[in-house]
């Protein structure tokens, strides 16, 4: 056991699309009166022994002896200074995971919390809870779609406290991810194999992302239109507007319209509203579009800027593929590579009665908070440009 393997299992994990995409996910180890987490912002596949944050666990274990408010914002701004004033000392310049008191709170030394598309199939569709419930029994707790933080924590410590022993070392939350524990990194491997092998061997439906269409091109005149309606809306953002494109076997079937696009319409987890925003943006045009498409697209744009105060990060254009918006080089395909996740949850999904989306309040919660929005510009993206 130690802050060596930690940095393996992380890389381990970080380095697997399967359960991290876009630097998501976190880690921990619990050494006596340490434990050390990943720090926020910094991805997994990439992270060494100094970017784990030593947190005083007694520290930790004194925040559930406040009170806090309860309003959200001033909850959660009292609840980081005191997980802040947690760290030990000379780790004053990290920044702990949003994560860390749950992970403090599960009696495993090994804590790895991953959202593997895979697994975001049961927990962000309507069937879920009874399919977990069915498939793994006492072995994982289901945690009801709840705001990421001190709130989320406090679920998973009721929960606990209602669990028999011994205790499940898999912690499902709904339309967020997965926490796994082991006290060995052996038993972490074994718990996300036996999970990933259940569901894979479950799933009636396997997204065919890998299988990319070539007869269609990504439409230079759309791109330009999108370029130009983003520069337009946003004149004053650093590196310039940038989009780019995906068209590929699963998606063929939710862009052939409207109805069709719905499970792709909203936010499944806080990854896709971090970085594709809540509300990908459908354009309904024919699979060739003639002259009028710019007038078609400024009018889709406009509409989607009044209905939410943001433009949209993702633009599937109906027929033919979607696009990725975003300032800078990294930053449109980041967004086109969680819009990727939400297809395959959603194509997931479907074995489980259909895709469950956040709420309305959850997912203002997540386009506004500030731990979020951290994570968000530390990943060098661009920020949204109206609510700043
Ligand atoms: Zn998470």
């Amino acid at each position: 056991m130690s802050i060596e393997a930690l940095v393996t299992l992380s890389r381990y994990y970080g380095s697997n699309p399967e359960y991290v995409v876009a630097g998501g996910g976190n880690t921990s180890f619990k050494d006596g009166s340490t434990l050390f987490i990943k720090s926020s912002g910094i991805a997994l596949a990439a992270a060494g022994a100094g970017d784990f944050v030593r947190m005083d666990r007694a520290g930790l274990a004194r925040i559930w002896e406040q009170s806090y408010p309860a309003l959200s914002d001033a909850r959660e701004a009292a609840v980081l200074a005191d997980m802040l004033a947690a760290r030990k000392p000379g780790e004053e310049a990290k920044r702990p995971s949003v994560e860390t008191l749950l992970h403090e709170l599960l009696p495993f030394a090994y804590v790895v919390h991953t959202h593997p598309a895979l697994v975001n199939g049961l927990t962000c569709s309507k069937a879920g809870e009874a399919a977990a419930r069915r498939l793994f029994g006492d072995r994982a707790i289901w945690i009801p779609s709840i705001n990421p933080g001190y709130v989320l924590a406090l679920a998973v410590k009721e929960a606990l406290a209602l669990a028999p022993e011994p205790l499940p070392s898999i912690i499902l939350l709904q339309n967020h991810g997965v926490f796994v524990g082991a006290d060995s990194v052996e038993g972490i491997k074994e718990a996300y194999r036996a999970l990933m092998d259940t569901l894979s061997a479950c799933v009636k439906e396997k997204p065919a992302i890998a299988e990319r269409a070539s007869a269609y091109g990504a439409s230079p005149e759309i791109a330009g239109v999108l370029r130009e309606l983003a520069a337009k809306t946003a004149p004053h953002t650093g590196a310039p507007w940038q989009v780019c494109f995906e068209r590929n076997a699963a998606l063929g079937p939710f862009i052939r319209d409207r109805p069709s696009f719905y499970p792709l319409s909203s936010a499944l987890t806080p990854d896709h509203i971090v970085y594709a925003g809540s509300e990908p943006l459908f354009i309904p045009v024919p699979e060739s579009p003639g002259a009028g498409a710019a007038g078609v697209i400024e009018e889709a744009w406009e509409g989607h800027l009044t209905k939410t105060g943001r433009m949209p990060r993702i633009a599937a254009v109906q027929g033919l593929g979607a696009f990725g918006i975003g300032s800078g080089e990294k930053a449109p395909r980041r967004a086109l590579e969680l819009f990727m996740d939400a297809l395959k949850v959603a194509v997931y999904a479907q074995t489980f009665g259909g895709v469950c989306f956040m709420s309305p309040d959850q997912i203002r919660f997540i386009s506004t908070w500030e731990v979020e929005r951290y994570r968000f510009q530390a990943a060098d993206a661009a920020a949204f440009p109206r609510a700043q």
